[in-house]
């Protein structure tokens, strides 16, 4: 028995099997063939060759006609290689003289292509170092394909053990089939922490040499209220850590039954509660938990594990049956926010090496203007039939905001539409921050999303396991910047919800209303503690926490007043919520 201590990243409590993917992934199939073979391999690669290139060419004609020649261009050099006779020779004479198989003889042409660019004194070829790496990984995929379970075919109660997750693979999962996840890294507000929260799959993070330690099939505990797991327990372990899962179930059960109650503090103040989704079908969720709408469609997940962008009809089912699923409550549709994290590989090119800080949000809207005016008319095309709302990410100010309203009108114009429907901004940058009153002035409703507006406030990486402490909506900076556009919204009269992950802990969802905030959108799954805590809280005691966070040195001043007891406590065994993390793994 061993016990890795991480921390912990979506709450609950999680019993299987491990499924190390670093393990399946980069391990493709390694073993010696018999010259009689050889044929056979040289057939394989020709076949992964013709798959890659149909897929490129199919991407390349949808690619240019959404968003032009500069960016198809990108797949012309992909293309090139996929063509190129030298390097299909070179992988074939691999094979026959080393007698290995096709992946083996691949991935050393692929290695020995790339790092001999790497090295050259010329930076056009030097670039071409990324093409190789992509092309081979597409070339590589075509070849493993058939190698092992992909993750939409889990076994049954599946803990699965990465080096790190990327939000397109969570979308792939089963979620029936998956007990909880553990990985080395991410931080709190990764999109990937984001989704396991929505799924409702208990996660820890920081699980170091979890993929290295961790034997594929061994029986693991998953607790992702501390942060760790127990690898091969005991019986004794088993039996803990069995009582402190019903204890979890219980409170979750006390927190459901409340579910029907409006969300009012005991002194009288109505808080809304939305809900965050990433899939048009999540809208169910909204009536299960008796929410007020969708706060926030992340839309760009419809356009992330696809090997290219879906299409105006596509897009607008998609926005429809969001809407219907809704049956009148309002459905705010965040426009495209690809970039950083959430990076489709028919856009890869574009982003650069620090990816936050490049081409996201409505900068890359504006960018690629072809794919923004497909998605804004796929959304008009759902209007005014249904309570559609347009919310617009990572806006600076008024200028860009301007543009992409300009947008808007001309796409409808372009459909007959004499009205738009409400639209918003989504208040995630210092810059936002600075310039609220001219953005108020040009927009319906704000959203702010604390993931973002933290990450760039404070300097910390909201993806990086470092920064699990110091990326921190409690820093008093952070809580002044919300406090700000508050008040700004309520001088022009804008309604204003947040939206980041902020909002679905519950005991910053308290600090939250005491900031003034009156409306919060968050996974459905942490939903029902929020209204439970907000509930037995009375909202002028929040106002005067608020006022002292405000005054704080650093977030563990903040943190130290959250515990400090005011009334509304969680009910025993409450999570243990990012205000009260552990301290930095410590293996045992
Ligand atoms: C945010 O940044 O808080 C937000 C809601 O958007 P996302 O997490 O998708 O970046
Ligand atoms: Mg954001």
């Amino acid at each position: 028995m061993k016990v890795i201590r991480g921390k912990p990243l979506s709450p609950g409590y999680g019993v299987g099997r491990a499924v190390v993917l670093g393990a399946a992934r980069l391990c493709l199939p390694q073993y010696r063939i018999e010259p009689a073979q050889v044929e056979a391999e040289h057939r394989r690669l020709q076949q992964a060759l013709d798959r890659s290139r149909e897929e490129l060419e199919r991407l390349q004609a949808r690619v240019m006609a959404e968003l032009g020649h500069e960016v198809a261009d990108i797949f012309s050099a992909h293309l090139a290689f996929l063509r190129d006779k030298q390097f299909v020779e070179r992988v074939k004479e691999h094979v026959a003289q080393n007698l290995v198989n096709v992946e083996q003889a691949c991935r050393a042409v692929i290695t020995d292509l790339a790092q001999t660019l790497a090295s050259v004194d010329d930076e056009y070829l030097r670039e071409r170092e990324q093409d190789v790496r992509d092309m081979g990984r597409r070339v590589l995929r075509h070849l493993a394909r058939h190698a092992g379970p992909g993750l939409a075919e889990l076994p049954p109660e599946s803990v699965i053990v990465a080096r790190e997750l990327l939000p397109s693979e969570l979308m792939e999962l089963t979620r029936d089939h998956v007990a909880a996840l553990v990985t080395e890294q991410g931080g709190w507000t990764s999109h990937a922490a984001i989704l396991a929260r929505s799924l409702g799959v208990p996660a820890v993070t920081g699980a170091q040499q979890a993929t290295a330690e961790i034997e594929p099939g061994a029986r693991l505990l998953v607790d992702g209220e501390a942060g760790m797991v127990w690898i091969v327990p005991s019986e004794e372990d088993l039996a803990r850590f069995t009582v402190c899962k019903e204890r979890y179930e219980q409170a979750a059960s006390l927190a459901a039954a409340e579910e029907r109650q409006a969300c009012v503090t005991r002194d009288g103040v109505p808080i809304r509660l939305y809900a965050n989704i990433a899939r048009p079908q999540e809208a169910v969720e909204v009536a299960r938990h008796y929410l007020d709408g969708v706060g926030l469609f992340r839309t760009e997940y419809l356009f992330l594990g696809e090997s290219e962008p879906p299409g105006f009809e596509r897009q607008r089912e998609a926005y429809r049956l969001a809407a219907e699923l809704l049956a009148g409550r309002p459905l705010v549709l965040r426009t495209l926010d690809l970039g950083a994290d959430k990076n489709p590989p028919y856009l890869a090119a574009r982003f650069p090496v620090n990816p936050s800080l490049g081409l996201r949000g409505l900068r890359l809207c504006l960018a690629a203007e072809g794919l923004f005016r497909t998605q804004l008319r796929a959304i008009l095309a759902n209007f005014p039939r249904y309570d559609v709302r347009i919310l617009f990410p990572m806006v600076l100010g008024a200028g860009d905001l301007q543009r992409a309203l300009a947008v808007l009108r001309s796409v409808a114009a372009e459909v007959g539409l004499e009205r738009l429907p409400p639209v918003g901004a989504l208040v995630e940058t210092p810059s936002a921050v600075f310039t609220i009153a001219e953005i108020t002035r040009h927009v319906d409703f704000l959203s702010i999303g604390t993931n973002d507006l933290t990450q760039y406030v404070l300097a910390a990486d909201r993806n990086a396991l470092e920064m699990f402490e110091d990326c921190s909506i409690l820093h008093p900076a952070v809580l002044r910047a919300v406090k700000t556009v508050v008040q700004a919204a309520a001088a022009a009269r804008r309604p204003v919800c947040v939206c980041g992950e902020a909002a679905g802990d519950p005991a910053v969802a308290r600090l939250l209303v005491g900031l003034g905030v009156r409306e919060l959108s968050m996974s459905p799954a942490l939903a029902p503690r929020v209204r439970q805590l907000l509930r037995a809280s009375v909202c002028a005691e929040l106002e005067h926490l608020a006022q002292r966070a405000l005054d704080c040195d650093d977030p563990d001043g903040v943190r130290k007043l959250l515990h400090g007891g005011i009334s509304g406590e969680l009910p025993s065994p409450g999570t243990v919520p990012p205000t009260a993390r552990p301290a930095s793994p410590v293996q045992s």
